[in-house]
């Protein structure tokens, strides 16, 4: 998401949106469409907080944009046919910025640009990692309480903001915390590793994935960057046992079951 968000920033930012269209697709709702197609402007500023990314132009407009499971913005020359494109931004540079979105999970909302930050769905988010790095205590703070799943609790928005289901995976791993653990159950050593874990999880992941466009891990061709995520079968890149697989809530887990082991070990 932070690298989508970039892209937007130095796309916009170096080109005004001069037309915009939308489709007639549920990735808008309630009138979003008309708003959309009135979109004009140069860059005021892109937030992100979590997965929602705040999109502002000198204009006063705005929009919200959260890419779903599939969704992605990328940039293509003028009468260049792009598969999915639900939404586009005509730039006066002559580029165009789609929206594209296979599987139409992702939303848009238009909204005024001074309205942004203090939407339901924005104030909704607990704290987001990337913004403000937390320390082991802090997520104790926002995840502790909770008998769910520290997977479940760590992918929750509500309660830490824009960790998705690669990142946790890759975090639990990293903190050597097997991800069926009920959160409340952690030890503090066990909060601050998964505290440095996130940090560097994300540093890595900003690092790998520092080019033009996110790249999704399940498109056919795309290198996967991370260390256990999508890799059951391989060794574990710490101590050489396959890597296992665990479904929780309906998504994937990868997890190295000596590293990760299901109950605390003896001390
Ligand atoms: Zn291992």
């Amino acid at each position: 998401m932070e690298i989508a968000r970039r892209t937007l920033e130095r796309w916009l930012g170096g080109s005004g949106v001069t037309s915009a269209q939308a489709d007639r697709t549920r990735v808008f709702r309630a009138g979003g469409r008309g708003r959309f197609g009135r979109l004009r402007g140069g860059l005021a500023r892109a937030d992100r907080h979590g997965k929602v990314l705040l999109v502002s132009l000198d204009s006063g407009q705005g929009f919200l944009s959260h890419l779903g499971m599939t969704g992605k913005w990328v940039r293509r020359a003028a009468g260049e046919a792009v598969p999915y494109s639900r939404a586009r931004l005509q730039l006066a540079d002559g580029s165009v910025v789609h929206y594209r979105d296979p599987r139409l999970f992702g939303r848009i909302e238009p909204h005024p640009a001074e309205a942004l930050a203090t939407l339901p769905a924005v104030r909704a988010l607990g704290p987001d990692p990337l913004l403000t790095p937390l320390s082991g205590r802090q997520l104790q703070d926002a995840l502790g309480a909770t008998r769910a799943p520290i997977k479940v609790a760590l992918m929750d928005q509500r309660r830490l903001a824009g960790l998705g289901n690669i990142h946790a995976a890759e975090a639990l791993w990293r903190a050597r915390i097997h991800p069926g653990r009920p959160a409340r159950t952690l030890e503090p050593a066990e909060w601050n590793r998964l505290a440095t874990a996130i940090r560097r999880g994300l540093a890595f992941a900003l690092a790998a994935e520092d080019g033009e466009e996110i790249a999704y891990v399940e498109e056919p061709g795309t290198e996967n960057p991370f260390r256990v995520y999508a890799r059951a079968g391989e060794p574990c890149p710490r101590c050489g046992t396959p890597i296992t697989l665990l479904r929780q809530a309906g998504r994937r887990t990868d997890l190295c079951h000596r590293c990760q082991p299901a109950r605390r070990r003896a001390r």
